[in-house]
């Protein structure tokens, strides 16, 4: 079967999949695979296996390997402008960076005094402030964490400024929001509400917003509803496509939410992510595996 489907675009397999690309499993056996981040540094992609508690290291030379243990029920994970990761930790709550030795910081687990839900992706900005999501899938249920009444009154989205540890709520209009990533330029962010999970009549849809500042969120709309299942995890490439998860793989949408084609993958998909040497591979989570693809253009953003 052909894993490239051109929709808006016939001529997507050229022109954003690479000629004859085809879809290699990389590795199996896991439960919820999410949150892949790759290290250019190392030539090493991170990925959590969400449910399994673990997260695992990725590289072409070494294979997979785990690398935390619990993990904390580790989710979304990215790497910063000094190359460490972030990670979203649904078990305490919190947003984690690795600081060497094992040892993690804490960067935030509480806002206004209050708990926050469970984190579940994080991108960092090139000014270095760190904008996560926090719907409640880790108190909700013990598969991703453990259930627990909420504190916060709502899911919404954050910036930390890891500098000042101030932390704002920069979107409240999500019911579950979910992946997140800025425009090349960083002048709108993408968020993913994926509701419709816990919810039939939930939203299953990519918010666009401008970035204010650097600080604020304005002009909320609606990019694109999608189907089939909902979005979950995206990422934009350098000609600002954007690239997100979807029950049948994964939808590449132009900057005005255009479908322009799909990779078409056999397990339902998490989260994807830019990497390899020259950072036009797109590495896809999905469900018990990790595959990968090759592209035409690479991440916006490569660390
Ligand atoms: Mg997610």
């Amino acid at each position: 079967m052909d894993v490239i489907l051109p929709v808006a675009d016939a001529s997507f397999g050229s022109t954003c999949v690479a000629r004859g690309a085809r879809l290699s499993r990389l590795v199996t056996g896991l439960t919820w695979a999410e949150g892949p981040a790759y290290s250019a540094a190392e030539r090493a992609l991170y990925f959590s296996d969400v449910d399994g508690d673990t997260l695992h290291r990725w590289s072409a030379s070494q294979g997979d390997s785990v690398v935390r243990s619990p993990s904390r029920f580790a989710n979304g994970n990215t790497i910063d402008l000094e190359g460490r990761l972030v990670t979203c930790e649904q078990g305490p709550r919190r947003v984690v960076r690795a600081d060497g030795d094992g040892e993690v910081a804490v960067l935030a687990d509480r806002f206004d005094g209050q708990r926050l839900n469970s984190p579940n992706d994080v991108v960092v900005r090139s000014d270095g402030t760190v904008w996560f999501t926090d719907p409640d899938y880790g108190i909700i249920s013990d598969a991703q964490g453990s259930v627990a009444d909420p504190e916060l009154d709502g899911c919404y989205v954050f910036r930390l400024d890891p500098g000042s540890g101030e932390l704002d709520v920069v979107a409240t209009d999500l019911q579950k929001p979910n992946g997140l990533a800025f425009s090349t330029d960083e002048s709108v962010l993408y968020v993913t509400d994926s509701a419709v999970t816990h919810d039939r009549d939930g939203a299953h849809h990519i918010r666009a917003y401008d970035v204010v500042d650097g600080r604020w969120l304005a002009d909320s709309r609606v990019l694109r509803e999608i189907s089939p299942g909902w979005p979950d995890g995206l990422r934009v490439d350098v000609e600002d496509r954007i690239w997100a998860a979807a029950g049948d793989g994964v939808h590449c949408l132009a900057p005005d939410g255009t479908l322009l084609g799909k990779i078409l993958v056999p397990e339902t998909v998490a989260n994807c992510e830019f990497g390899g040497p020259s950072g036009d591979q797109l590495f896809i989570t999905a469900t018990s595996s990790l595959y990968v693809i090759t592209l035409v253009a690479g991440g916006a953003l490569m660390r």
